[in-house]
């Protein structure tokens, strides 16, 4: 491409605005157009102000070492905000009391039954232990982490170390998430491995060969919030947004293409020369009907598991629970983790206890359908048991929702995001990027909008 063109965007989440920006640097003299359906930027980046603070009730960090984020922010200019947790220690609430979360698993996979006793039962150690005795484990396509652990592992190794991580991650279950989408690397040391232990020792020892920085810090976060991104992505693209701009329709044309945009009732038609599409799937396989007809049907597989975040602030109180909590199902609590982020974020430690806690897993929403008032005080109470606080009553709190808040990787979803790929490669001018196909992080998002960009160009 060589004249000035138009990208149209469709949705200002941190995946269409990264990639507007990648846009702007290699394309300075384009229109960028970008359609958001909400009322404000960066979809599931968001932050609040608590307790005289910016505060993330959307993504709160980024990791580290996968380096796109962390590039990005430099590349804003905004290196000098960048922060390193003050503590990663964080623990698992398990019915018989809290524990420190294992060093050295792969997203909880052990590569070894070191380190294991006491978090794990003595039979559930054994478990673990006794891998080394199975026959060599042979995998025939994708399957679900928990079906694949609970055979070589045990049932303890789920309930108790994997779900709550990925939990934490997905707000999804392990008996239902793709091993080859959630745990990619480790799905690609188990032929040679020939077991799980094996293959997790294996994925992390890579891992930690590939980054050499294995002492870095795995996470960081901005001073005034991941949300700040979004304003200064559209401000450093010169990306023209359009709020309460939906796209609903989208052809082709004899030189590229046309969007039905707006109002259903009285939509406007917008043309552009490219289109990268980062909605949510199922809004995503609305739009791509009529020009790529085969993403449609793989699209609608994914689906989506609802959240709320409540932020609290607390008069300022010693706890002991390091970065955070992770809670899972097992225990029959509402909150599935807290975040003591005064404790965690450096910049964030003062004159309040600041703390944030999440509610709602894939098929178990129920308690979402509670008033905000209600929900609210169900999590505040929740949180001072576990925390056992001694000052229990709130500050400020505010709850945030998150309906489809993140995507799920079923079993075969790397075969659906193939499907997805290939059908919109077949348009040429058109991709498709975001949460919904290799990795929900930010990071992995602002990855993809890369890709796209490259394909693009
Ligand atoms: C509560 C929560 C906590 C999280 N914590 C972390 C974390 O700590 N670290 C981390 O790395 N990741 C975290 N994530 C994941 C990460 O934030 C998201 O996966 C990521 O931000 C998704 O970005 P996206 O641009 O792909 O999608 P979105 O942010 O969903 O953006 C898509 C946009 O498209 C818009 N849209 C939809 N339909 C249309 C349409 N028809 N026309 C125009 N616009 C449309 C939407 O309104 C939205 O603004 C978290 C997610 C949630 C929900």
């Amino acid at each position: 491409m060589t004249s000035p063109r138009r990208l149209v965007v469709v949705g200002a989440g941190i995946t269409g605005l990264a990639a507007a920006f990648e846009w702007r640097r290699r394309r300075p003299d384009d229109e960028i157009v970008v359609l958001e359906a909400g009322d404000r930027i960066g979809g599931k980046l968001h932050r609040i102000e608590l307790a005289g603070h910016w505060y993330d009730t959307g993504p709160e960090a980024v990791l580290a070492r996968v380096p796109e984020a962390v590039r990005l922010i430099e590349d804003l200019g905004l290196g000098d905000r960048l922060v390193a947790p003050a503590t990663t220690q964080a623990s698992v609430v398990l019915p018989d009391g809290r524990h420190p979360l294992p060093a050295g698993t792969v997203l909880g996979v052990p590569a070894s039954a070191d380190g294991l006793d006491g978090f794990l039962s003595a039979d559930g150690v054994a478990r673990v232990r006794a891998e080394a005795a199975l026959p060599p484990l042979r995998l025939e396509g994708d399957v679900a982490v928990g079906t694949l652990l609970r055979e070589r592992l045990g049932d303890e190794v789920v309930d108790r170390l994997v779900e709550p991580l990925l939990g934490g991650v997905y707000a999804g279950r392990a008996d239902e998430l793709s091993l080859a989408a959630t745990m990619p690397a480790l799905a690609a040391h188990l032929p040679a491995a020939g077991s799980v232990l094996g293959a997790a020792a294996a994925s992390r020892d890579a891992g930690a060969r590939s980054r050499g920085d294995v002492d870095g810090p795995v996470f960081a976060t901005v001073r005034d919030g991941i949300g700040g991104l979004p304003e200064a992505l559209v401000a450093s693209s010169g990306a023209i947004v359009r709020l309460r701009t939906p796209a609903h329709g989208l052809r082709r044309t004899a030189t590229g293409f046309e969007l039905s945009i707006g109002p259903v009732a009285a939509p406007e038609l917008l043309t552009a020369d490219v289109v990268l599409v980062t909605a949510p799937a199922a809004k995503a396989a609305r739009l791509l009907a009529e020009v790529a007809p085969e993403a449609v049907e793989p699209l609608q597989g994914i689906p989506y598991a609802s959240m709320a975040v409540v932020a609290m602030a607390f008069p300022a109180q010693d706890v002991a629970a390091g970065s955070g909590l992770l809670v899972p199902p097992v225990t029959g609590r509402l909150v599935k983790g807290v975040t003591v982020s005064s404790a965690k974020w450096p910049h964030l430690a003062g004159d309040a206890l600041l703390v944030r806690s999440s509610v709602g897993r894939f098929r178990d929403e129920s308690q979402l359908q509670r008033s905000d008032d209600d929900l609210t005080a169900a999590v505040v109470a929740d949180v001072a048991d576990l925390l056992d606080l001694e000052r229990r009553q709130p500050l400020e709190t505010r709850l945030v929702r998150w309906g489809g808040g993140l995507p799920q990787y079923l079993v075969g979803h790397p075969a659906r995001v193939a499907a997805i790929r290939a059908a919109v490669a077949g348009v040429p001018g058109l991709a498709i990027a975001g949460a919904a196909f290799e990795g929900v992080g930010v990071p992995a998002c602002i990855r993809d909008a890369h890709r796209a960009v490259d394909s693009l160009l």
